[in-house]
């Protein structure tokens, strides 16, 4: 066993799943809770989200043995049109791990989602539904301009504006720590800096309302893309009514098999749905005060 492992089980053995419920069956009689999963990918369709045949993804079956254990319910899709064929007012709140342009066919061929369908979406969280998204759900609809470069506010595609930040780059896979700076949100209760191996996402075009709970901690990582200040990458916000979560793990499968992934991910879904309460004030400004200093980067790789 080597050290991450230790740390990730010791991390682990603190954590029961008798000690999550966080409130998913304190309010049992509401009924349970819906979550809408979409996992349609652009021009690159990570493996956690492939589906063989008609068989869900390791993603989808992960949500949805923690959907059994934990009382709610999850639809699981890659089609696009769910967003204007079906009610979303049925949903308490959407889960992404998107990449690209959901308005396009893309790699996985499946139909893509309409463009009234984005506004349906966006509008439902504005009006009170939960959004939250892991790893590539910041690599989808892009804001015009440089990849490379930050935008201004006023140019940020309305969904990265909604999700709080937006994928610039990854560099090679790595072993970095994941920093607690609110061990009092959901999900984060029990868990202390940690080492992960990951696939890690450099991100900017943060938005200044965040609540960050885990900061990337840059110093020591290899390659160009982390040659900067540390920088928020779990994270929650309020739009308008909506809450939204964002974690920027999720690339491997042996993080979505992590206890610690799994618990922060259940804590965020928890907190998105309206099923437990949590302190989401802005402290991006106290947590990663250099958030908005971008790595130099060349062209576009
Ligand atoms: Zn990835």
């Amino acid at each position: 066993m080597n050290r991450r492992d230790m740390l990730i089980q010791s991390g682990a053995a603190a954590l029961t799943l008798a000690s999550f419920p966080l409130g998913w069956s304190a309010r049992a009689a509401e009924g349970k809770r819906r979550i809408l999963m979409f996992t349609k990918s652009g021009w690159f369709e990570h493996s956690v989200v492939k589906r063989n045949g008609d068989k869900l993804s390791l993603a989808e079956r992960i949500v949805t043995d923690l959907a059994g254990k934990h009382n709610f319910e999850v639809n699981c899709t890659k089609d696009g049109r769910v967003f204007v064929n079906e009610d979303l007012a049925k949903y308490d709140a959407f889960l992404f791990e998107t990449q690209g342009d959901p308005t396009k066919e893309g790699v996985d061929k499946q139909p893509p989602m309409p463009p009234e369908g984005k506004k349906a979406l966006l509008d439902a969280i504005a009006g009170g539904k939960g959004f939250a998204g892991c790893h590539c759900a910041s690599d989808t609809f892009h804001s015009p301009g440089d990849q490379t470069k930050s935008q201004t506010p006023d140019s940020y595609d309305p969904y990265i504006a909604m999700l709080g930040g937006e994928f610039i780059r990854h560099g090679a896979q790595q072993k970095a720590w994941m920093r607690v700076v609110d061990h009092s949100f959901p999900g984060a209760k029990e868990i202390r800096d940690f080492e992960l191996l990951e696939e890690w996402y450099s991100l900017k075009n943060f938005s200044p309302d965040l609540h960050v709970i885990l900061v990337q901690d840059t110093h020591g990582m290899k390659g160009a893309d982390y040659q900067r200040p540390n920088f928020p990458a779990t994270w929650a916000r309020m739009h308008h009514r909506g809450r939204v979560f964002y974690t920027s793990m999720g690339h491997r499968e042996d993080v979505w098999q992590n206890p610690t992934f799994q618990e922060l991910l259940l804590g965020g879904l928890a907190w998105a749905t309206g099923n437990v309460e949590a302190d989401v004030s802005p402290n991006i400004q106290q947590a990663a005060p250099q958030a908005a200093v971008m790595p130099a980067l060349g062209a576009k790789k």
